[in-house]
């Protein structure tokens, strides 16, 4: 379908931007366009405005700092992929962004159109909770901070204001020797995840797991943290026994949002095989 009658205005600078977005109620912005120009097709939003961020100076930045990773908002796939040294500043989250679509999507998708769109089956709001990034944004009162936690409110739903520029997210430097696991089932590669899991940990010199972390995706209607898993694993010296054991705590933790309660189980019952899987992934414990 074609899509609906509407300006398009492509401005220099943020304040236009959200000069924009306050006197045109329904304007809509547009990044990389990868889900927004499907919505706009399908008729499922008519803005009377687009405002395309593709003219602001800096927003396409990675930057590697001492303590944290900053991406820019516009910051797309590809840039990840190809970056020389993001695989070993944050090798988990080159991981999972290698499960995103396809060649010509990762091409124009980005960071913060992935983050702002919000689907729960995606990998980049997932990447986010999971290691508590720190979502930068500017509106009407200039710039602000958000937590990866508070960010995300629903399907297709964020704590943004109409008015307001996702312009990067902040992302903990990463800690040598942390380990890490990642999986995910999807009908063909590329297509959105049924169900992923990404876990973290560091080794204590007792051998034991520390400062676990675990995240869902596609089995919410939010991205999950399994803090049920982290608490379960704190302090504990990984087995494959209690990775399994792991695994089940994951499925009483996930509520997935398809109507049809077959699938729905299905799901579950991805997420508590991957969280067992990537567990002894990042173990480096044996795989059956
Ligand atoms: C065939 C196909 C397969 C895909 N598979 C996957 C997959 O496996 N995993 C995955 O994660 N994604 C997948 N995607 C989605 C893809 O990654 C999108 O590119 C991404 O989710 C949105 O990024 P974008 O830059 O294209 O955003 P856009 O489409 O431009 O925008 C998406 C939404 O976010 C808003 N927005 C964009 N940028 C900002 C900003 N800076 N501030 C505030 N609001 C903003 C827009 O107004 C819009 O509502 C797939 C898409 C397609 C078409």
């Amino acid at each position: 379908m074609k899509l609906p009658d509407l300006d398009y205005c492509a401005p220099a600078s943020l304040e236009e931007v959200v000069a924009l977005l306050s006197a045109n109620a329904d304007a809509k912005i547009i990044s990389g366009g990868q889900s927004l120009m499907p919505v706009l097709a399908f008729r499922l939003n008519a803005p009377s405005v687009l405002v395309d961020l593709g003219r602001l100076q800096g927003l396409d930045r990675i930057e590697i700092g001492a303590d944290h990773v900053r991406l820019g908002a516009r910051v797309r796939w590809i840039d990840i992929e190809r970056h020389p040294a993001l695989r070993t500043a944050q090798p988990l989250l080159v991981a999972m962004i290698d499960h995103v679509a396809h060649t010509q999507v990762r091409n124009r998708g980005t960071v913060g159109g992935s983050l702002a769109h919000a689907d729960p089956a995606s990998e980049m709001p997932g990447f986010a909770r999971l290691v508590d990034a720190v979502i930068e944004v500017f509106g009407e009162s200039g710039p602000r901070e958000l937590s990866a936690e508070d960010f995300f409110l629903g399907p297709l739903e964020t704590v943004l204001e109409p008015t307001d520029v996702l312009t990067g997210v902040r992302l903990p430097a990463w800690p040598a020797g942390r380990r890490w696991g990642f999986q995910e089932v999807a009908r063909r590669r590329g297509d959105f995840a049924m169900a992923g899991v990404a876990v973290c940990f560091d080794d204590g010199t007792d051998g034991a797991v520390h400062d676990m972390r675990a995240v869902a995706i596609g089995a919410g209607s939010t991205p999950v943290r399994l803090s049920g898993v982290e608490a379960f694993l704190e302090g504990r010296v990984l087995t494959a026994e209690l990775a399994e054991a792991a695994g089940a705590t994951a499925g009483q933790e996930v509520s997935p949002m398809v109507e049809d309660a077959g699938e729905a189980d299905y799901r579950r019952a991805l997420v508590m095989t991957l969280t067992a899987r990537t567990l002894k992934q990042a173990a480096g414990l044996e795989q059956e």
